[in-house]
């Protein structure tokens, strides 16, 4: 079955149309991903889903759930369950990793937030993403590889069903990278769908489904990734629009 699918996009800053008619049609459960150059469209499109652009700053129409969706800020699309994360990560460096995995959320009792709810919530939270740090470290003092996964059991915190990662191994070691990898493959049988801005083909064929390219803000196809695996050379050649050799 179709979770999402985004009509037509179509989104204008001044003076650059960053997005012409652009569509995406994202399965329930698979891992999505979309390439393309850089200044493509790939983060506008997915800040379009996620209501950081609202409703009518932009044209066309999201379908999410069978439902034609109209989010007015990131609140209400993480409500219904899409959670985004940015390439710049959206941690508070002096608060803990608790601290940040609840912001704005945490587990009240009587009224007051119940700190040891939290820890020991984050705790669990911390496991299923292969965290092992003491809760109360600030995030300043863990490694990007490890805020990286702060910013995924945040969003378990929120109870994700699409979760949209852009970019999220740019700044990774290869250790880290593979980390992060093996924790999305894994999303499939937790009935966690995502969606992944890359750059890097070898780490898309090793985890996505399919594949969407966006040139220049529009879309050029989607692919399959399963059966043939990934032509590589028809991929490139989709994000730039031409032939690499000729030029
Ligand atoms: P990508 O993520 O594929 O690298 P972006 O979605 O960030 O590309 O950008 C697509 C186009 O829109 C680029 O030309 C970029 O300069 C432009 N753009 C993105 N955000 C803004 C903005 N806030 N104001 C003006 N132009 C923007
Ligand atoms: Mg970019
Ligand atoms: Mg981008």
């Amino acid at each position: 079955p179709i979770l999402l699918e985004m009509r037509s996009i179509t989104k204008e800053f001044p003076g650059v149309k960053a997005l012409s008619d652009v569509n995406l049609v994202v399965r329930a459960g698979e891992v999505h991903a979309i390439v393309g150059e850089n200044g493509a469209g790939k983060s506008t499109l997915m800040k379009v889903l996620s209501g950081v652009y609202p409703y009518g700053s932009y044209d066309g129409d999201i379908v999410y759930r069978g439902e034609v969706s109209r989010f007015g800020d990131i609140r209400a699309s993480e409500r219904a369950g899409i959670v985004i994360i940015h390439q710049e990560l959206a941690l508070i460096p002096h608060m803990s990793i608790t601290e940040n995995i609840f912001l704005g959320n945490e587990p009240r009792k009587n009224g007051a937030i119940d700190w040891k709810a939290a820890n020991r919530q984050a705790l669990e939270l911390m496991a299923r993403v292969g965290l092992r740090e003491d809760p109360d470290t600030l995030i300043k003092d863990i490694g990007v590889g490890k805020q990286q996964l702060v910013e995924i059991a945040k969003a378990f915190a929120k109870n994700v069903k699409l979760l949209i990662l852009d970019e999220p191994t740019a700044a990774l070691n290869e250790d880290d990278s593979q980390h992060l990898l093996d924790l999305l493959r894994g999303f499939r049988e937790r009935g966690i769908t995502s969606i992944i801005i890359s750059h890097k083909l070898n780490e898309i064929e090793a985890i996505a489904d399919r594949i969407t390219i966006i040139r220049d803000g529009h879309t050029i196809e989607t692919l399959d990734v399963k059966g043939d695996g990934v032509d590589e050379d028809r991929i490139v050649r989709g994000m730039v629009g031409r032939e690499l050799h000729s030029r």
